[in-house]
């Protein structure tokens, strides 16, 4: 069963984003829509393992991401949300050992991290890693203009981050104030049209109440174990991830 469409009214600069439409509270694992032509990107199966050591950290995500739409990611330290997030990207630490990746139709574990960077994934990483023509702190940048000093961030580049058709934010939020929480999130609202995506990890609930997300996913061991919507991550806030295991 493929996931229900949300109404794309979501326009550019608004701060309001409406709810998914209709996301129930368990919605089936998403399945397979290459049919479905507003996918943007689409993860099958995603193994990997840490190149240097062969330790398997992804162990099978499944994810179809939509334009128009926002997936949060949450789960314990350690489940293995930022590995995916630099596996998408194509850092060197890991090496795909299995399943498929198409970003905009195209299969995007072909293509260098460069490419993959001008061809409309953006991240912002939890921490800075080099990966060539990836700058990973261009997102921050914007947000946190107002605070670029307090944060140790150089002069402002241009907005690069407005043009990403799927911007994956790993924890912008760790480390950032209540006033530049919501820098982050006026930012992010304000890049979200109905052509583009943004798939963000956190830990908290905070974040999501600025940025409401479509869908929210709950990584574990290396797996996406459980997808519903914005409920369930105050289901986690209110009753930690116990609350919500084998729900
Ligand atoms: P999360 O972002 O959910 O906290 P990570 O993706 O950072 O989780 O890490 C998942 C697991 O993979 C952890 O056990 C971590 O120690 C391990 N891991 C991630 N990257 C590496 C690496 N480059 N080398 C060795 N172990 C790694
Ligand atoms: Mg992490």
């Amino acid at each position: 069963m493929g996931q229900s469409q949300p109404t794309h009214t979501r326009k550019k600069n608004s701060m309001q984003l409406p709810r998914a439409a209709a996301a129930a509270v368990d919605i089936e694992p998403q399945n397979a829509s290459t049919s479905n032509s507003n996918v943007l990107l689409e993860v099958k199966g995603l193994t990997a393992v840490v190149t240097e050591s062969r330790q398997e950290i992804l162990k099978g995500i499944d994810l179809i991401i939509h334009q128009g739409e926002v997936h949060a990611i949450m789960g314990k330290n350690g489940s293995g949300k930022s590995t995916f997030s630099k596996v998408l990207v194509g850092h060197p630490d890991y090496e795909v050992t299995g399943g498929t990746v198409i970003f905009k139709g195209e299969n995007l574990l072909d293509k260098e991290p460069e490419v993959r960077c001008h061809s409309g994934l953006f991240m912002s990483f939890q921490s800075p890693v080099e990966i060539p023509g990836v700058s990973n702190m261009d997102f921050l940048r914007m947000a946190c203009n107002a605070r670029r000093s307090t944060l140790g961030l150089t002069e402002l580049g241009p907005l690069e981050v407005l043009e990403a058709d799927l911007a994956i934010l790993d924890e912008i939020d760790s480390g950032l104030d209540v006033d530049a929480l919501q820098d982050v999130a006026k930012a992010v609202n304000g890049l979200l049209t109905t052509k583009n995506a943004v798939l963000m990890i956190t830990h908290y609930q905070r974040l999501l109440d600025s940025i409401k997300p479509t869908y929210v996913h709950i990584m574990e061991n290396g797996r996406i174990v459980k997808t519903g919507n914005a409920s369930l991550a105050k289901q986690l806030e209110e009753g930690g991830y116990r609350a919500i295991a084998d729900v």
